[in-house]
């Protein structure tokens, strides 16, 4: 299928149709950038976190998992700098009282041909005022100046609102990684270079043109910190580099819609930073980040918090402060390429059409559908099911036509169906349909499970 017919109204409804993902508080008019995952969305999501999961810590030899804290000191994120300059640039048309950003203004404006990533807030400002770039909501030019606001939500601990007790909720999981650097070193005595993974969820009070799941205000990372010496870290930049889309094409996307796209402005602490970009339907965008951190990190922890963060080498008695490479992925924003990436529209023999989700059999929620081709078949089916739910996640479907059943089975994407007829009360076999192939074959219960455990191996 055309890549270009792939839109985002058409991965939207086909998510809340088949239980993948719904509009958040829905019965109440939904809440902005919010989305909530259904029966068939959850399993998609933790299986894309167990796949990173599995290469990143499990197959990576000197790499550890945590799982921190949402809500951390304070100081932290005065350490980290996002108490300071954690913010976007916006203005309130005085209009029609909405905020909007002021580089995605000039974004828009330019149609692209002027990047706000380049220009200093005043050079924004007289970019929009020369312009007289209008509000994208009511279209009238009568702008607050631009104010920069803090993306980080804000709340308080305890019982009184006074401002020494203002917390956060962690604008990226990240910081949980670093101030766990001495724990986790002391604790499984890793030696440098090691890794530090964790996924979580990360909050971030953005103002989004609503993209579906791809910018929300509540979201999940999946983020891994390798700590190194410097001098190493060039060679391990790369080899990050390298890693991040070796997972997104063993995952199953094309090399054609993933990109390398480097960072023409750095922050002031970074040595190298570099994104994977993806073919989304709204065009190239950002689908990861792979950053040189330098020993930025680590050494503001240890300023702001009076803690040695050095590592000491056992084997040359130097004592440094380790270089950090991370690599940092949205599990939404995953989610929603992969949902891009899977997405098939095909036309049958007989002028039929069926939609098709490819995932990897890993990814699929289910993988396999139990199917009795009579209901009065059901017993034999319920008892093949739950011989098969031991090993993997397996649905069961009686109703309708098995062509109708087949075709919801393509669309949340189920590697393999399994109909139960009367030869299977006979002599126990079964036929497997393949998803992508539409091919039957007969087997036993037990050579499914081996067949299907094997097929969902990443
Ligand atoms: P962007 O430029 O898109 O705002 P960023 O450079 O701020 O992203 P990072 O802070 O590096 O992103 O976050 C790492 C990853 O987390 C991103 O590559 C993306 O996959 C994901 N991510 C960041 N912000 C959001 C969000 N608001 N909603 C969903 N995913 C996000």
């Amino acid at each position: 299928m055309d890549k270009k017919a792939v839109t985002m109204d058409k991965i939207v409804n086909l998510c809340k149709l088949r239980g993948i993902i719904y509009p958040g508080s829905e019965i109440y008019g939904g809440m902005g950038n919010t989305w909530d995952y259904g029966p068939v969305g959850v399993e998609v999501k933790n299986n894309i976190k167990r796949a990173w999961w599995k290469k990143f810590v499990q197959e990576s030899e000197n790499s550890f998992g945590v799982d921190a804290a949402i809500l951390m000191n304070a100081r932290v994120w005065d350490a980290s700098g996002h108490t300071a300059s954690f913010s976007d640039p916006k203005m309130d048309c005085k209009e029609c009282k909405t905020r909007q950003r002021a580089d995605n203004l000039i974004e828009n404006h330019s149609k692209g041909k002027v990047n706000p990533d380049k220009l200093t807030q005043e050079e924004m400002q007289a970019y929009i005022d020369e312009h007289k770039v209008a509000c994208p909501n009511c279209g009238k030019f009568n702008w607050t100046p631009i104010r920069n606001f803090n993306l980080m939500f804000q709340t308080s601990r305890g019982v009184t609102d006074e401002s020494t007790n203002v917390i956060y909720l962690r604008p990226e999981t990240a910081q949980g990684e670093f101030v766990n650097f001495l724990n986790v070193q002391r604790t499984t005595r890793a030696k440098v270079p090691f890794g530090i993974a964790q996924v979580g969820k990360a909050f971030r009070n953005e103002i989004t043109p609503g993209n579906f799941i791809f910018r929300t205000i509540e979201f999940e990372q999946m983020e891994h910190q390798w700590f190194c010496k410097e001098g190493t870290d060039g060679e391990w930049y790369e080899y990050y580099k390298k890693s991040a889309k070796d997972f997104l094409l063993a995952l199953g996307f094309k090399e054609e819609h993933l990109r390398y796209h480097d960072h023409d402005k750095l922050a002031h602490y970074a040595k190298a930073a570099c994104d994977i970009q993806y073919l989304f339907p709204i065009g190239w965008s950002e689908l990861n980040g792979i950053h040189n951190r330098t020993d930025y990190d680590l050494s503001r922890h240890q300023e702001y918090s009076g803690k040695a963060m050095g590592y000491l080498d056992p084997f040359t008695n130097e004592r440094y402060i380790p270089y950090v490479i991370e690599y940092s992925i949205g599990a939404d924003r995953l989610m929603l390429a992969t949902l891009c990436e899977a997405y098939d529209e095909q036309e049958l023999e007989g002028g039929d059409t069926r939609v098709v989700m490819h995932f990897h059999p890993a990814i699929a929620a289910y993988k396999v559908a139990v199917l009795p081709l009579q209901k009065n078949l059901g017993e034999k089916a319920k008892e093949i099911y739950k011989q098969l739910a031991k090993y993997f996640m397996v649905t069961y479907d009686e109703a309708g036509s098995i062509g109708k059943r087949y075709r919801r089975q393509d669309e949340i994407g189920t590697p393999y169906c399994v109909t139960i007829d009367f030869d299977t009360l006979e002599n126990g076999t079964v036929t497997l349909r393949d998803r992508d192939t539409m091919e039957q074959v007969r087997m036993s219960v037990e050579e499914v499970i081996s067949y299907v455990n094997e097929k969902i191996l990443l």
